[in-house]
């Protein structure tokens, strides 16, 4: 079976098996399952660690911060609302992405290995 490189980064970013498109890759927020509950692959191998951190912090500063720029250079909301609004959202964009970029970090992992 062979997977592309895309098909398996999209599978990890959908959060499921990378080598299947079926099972579950993670247990509740971010804890990687120990293997595929439909084609059995071991998950073990692949550890992420920080990677996924870093790329969605870049992801985070690529996308959001032109956005606070533009809103700060727009409408100059006083310092009070611009924290009330920029804080929430990239927390919640972050907490959002984070799995999502995991999810695809191991699956690059795995297609990685050959
Ligand atoms: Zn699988």
């Amino acid at each position: 079976m062979n997977i592309s490189y895309p098909t398996a980064l999209f599978r990890g970013f959908m959060r499921k098996c990378p080598q299947c498109g079926g099972g579950r890759l993670f247990e509740g927020y971010l804890t990687p399952l120990k293997s595929c509950s439909v084609c059995a692959l071991d998950f073990e191998p692949l550890k992420a660690d920080d990677g996924p951190a870093y790329i969605t912090m870049g992801l985070v500063c690529v996308f959001l911060v032109p956005f606070f720029f533009i809103m700060q250079a727009r409408y100059e909301p006083p310092l009070g609302v611009a924290l009330v609004i920029s804080l929430p959202l990239t927390i919640i964009v972050i907490l959002g992405l984070l799995p999502l970029v995991k999810g695809a970090f191991m699956a690059a992992l795995w297609k990685s290995r050959g």
